[in-house]
């Protein structure tokens, strides 16, 4: 978090162009962080504890608590619950690394409760991706940017992009207007916080279509021209993200995909000084277990490092801790899949681009009534390798979180009287599932 451990480094580019702006300084995101989302505020220390297993498998992998303005609206909850569970679990576990607070896909008009209680901002540019810039704007960009037009070779990627002046226009009318709304939040956080307290994100993952390698670089050199200091970028890639459940696309093109970004990035820290850390930040939705080996392969070609951020499957880890508990844990668990069958069109319809549940698959109130923990686990644990093992079933759970904090209290004490078994959970999916087979192999 902003000045506990981490003191502001300038960044200075390995080669500095003339034409190069001078970046601020600025807090600096470690080389591997993981992003965790908590909804309900009480597993912070049983993800640290994750984080403590890989570090002790030699691997430096920093926490980042996110959540969203549309989380904490859903869940009826404050930013600074955030940072308060954080640093509790921090000085619990007396962890002696980094970890930050990450106001997530926030925009100018919800970022500012958030200031005093982040330190790491993702500034979500999604919704003006393809609005149109000012013409003079246009022009002006690809007037500073010749070395955009023509043939652009690429340590590492096999094949220069070729580009036309036309082509370069059209992708700065794509791309100018979203860039220039990230230099605005971005000046306005640096403003409200100071540029070396905060670490810059900036996320374009929330819309229809991928951005391939060469929009990168057209988006990367209008960020330098805006000078924001971005640590981390969030494309769009290729393949579907859904929540809670793995990849589903071709992996070769992830993978190629994957590659050429990373080529890219270090061209454009390069060549437009940008910081030296940039690196891409994955927006999983959680567990793309597929992608990790590719992750993992390609990062070291680069030397370089990787925001992976999870989210809302830490609920998930609550209610297989509470069904494995048995008793009045799993008898709440089933009452939420009973509440989620009776309202699915609702609770799906806000995240319908990114979940497919096959409601043939969806097993009855009454099915579910008569399971025993080891049917309920079994069927919510994401083991696809388990024979009950349902997807459908995952998914509906995942997006029924609403049904949880409505409870209330009495969710929230049967979290705390069932820690252990919980946490256990939680700790196990973060560092079996996701920390270790991405970090260690
Ligand atoms: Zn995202």
């Amino acid at each position: 978090m902003a000045g506990e451990r981490i003191s502001a480094i300038p960044v200075r580019p390995a080669i500095a162009y003339h034409s190069a702006p001078a970046l601020p300084s600025m807090l600096t995101l470690e080389k591997f962080s993981i992003g965790v989302g908590d909804r309900f505020a009480h597993q912070a220390k049983a993800q640290l504890r994750a984080c403590q297993l890989v570090a002790r498998d030699g691997a430096e992998v920093v926490p980042v608590w996110n959540k969203s303005n549309r989380e904490h609206t859903f869940v009826g909850s404050e930013p600074e619950s955030v940072l308060l569970a954080a640093r509790a679990a921090v000085q619990a576990l007396d962890w002696p690394g980094g970890w930050h607070v990450d106001a997530d896909h926030i925009r100018l008009e919800t970022v500012e409760r958030f200031l005093p209680h982040s330190d790491f901002f993702t500034i979500d540019v999604a919704d003006s991706i393809g609005q149109p810039a000012a013409p003079e704007a246009v022009t002006a960009f690809v007037d500073r940017h010749p070395e955009l037009i023509g043939t652009i070779s690429i340590p590492q990627i096999a094949a220069p992009f070729t580009t036309t002046r036309a082509e370069i226009e059209r992708l700065a009318g794509k791309f100018l207007l979203a860039v220039q709304d990230a230099g605005k939040i971005y000046r306005h956080i640096a403003e409200k916080k100071g540029a070396d307290r905060l670490i810059a994100e900036v996320s374009m993952d929330e819309t229809d279509t991928p951005q391939t390698p060469p929009e990168l670089l057209v988006i990367l050199a209008a960020l330098a021209d805006e000078k924001v200091p971005v640590q981390t970028i969030a494309p769009k890639f290729t393949g579907r993200f859904n929540k809670g459940v793995d990849y589903v696309g071709d992996l070769a093109q992830f993978e190629r995909e994957f590659h050429d970004d990373l080529a890219v990035i270090a061209h454009a820290i390069a060549r437009y000084g940008l910081p030296a850390n940039l690196k891409l930040s994955v927006h999983s939705g959680s567990d793309k277990f597929s992608l990790y080996p590719i992750i993992r392969r390609t990062l070291p070609k680069f030397g370089a490092g990787l925001h992976l951020k999870t989210a809302g499957t830490t609920w998930l880890e609550e209610l297989i801790g509470l069904a494995e508990a048995g008793g009045e844990g799993l008898a709440f668990a089933k009452e939420i899949y009973v509440g989620a069958i009776g309202h699915v069109d609702e609770f799906c319809a806000p995240y319908a681009s990114v979940i497919d549940i096959d409601k043939a698959k969806l097993p009855t109130a009454e099915e579910v009534n008569g399971w025993t923990s080891a049917q309920f686990t079994g069927a919510l644990r994401h083991d696809q390798q388990h024979p009950l093992f349902n997807s459908s079933f995952r998914q509906l759970l995942h997006v029924s979180f609403k049904l949880a904090a409505k409870a209330g209290q009495r969710y929230l004490d049967l979290l705390v009287a069932n820690e252990e078994i919980v946490g256990k959970n939680v700790t196990e999916n973060l560092y079996v599932r996701h920390l270790k087979p991405l970090f260690i192999g």
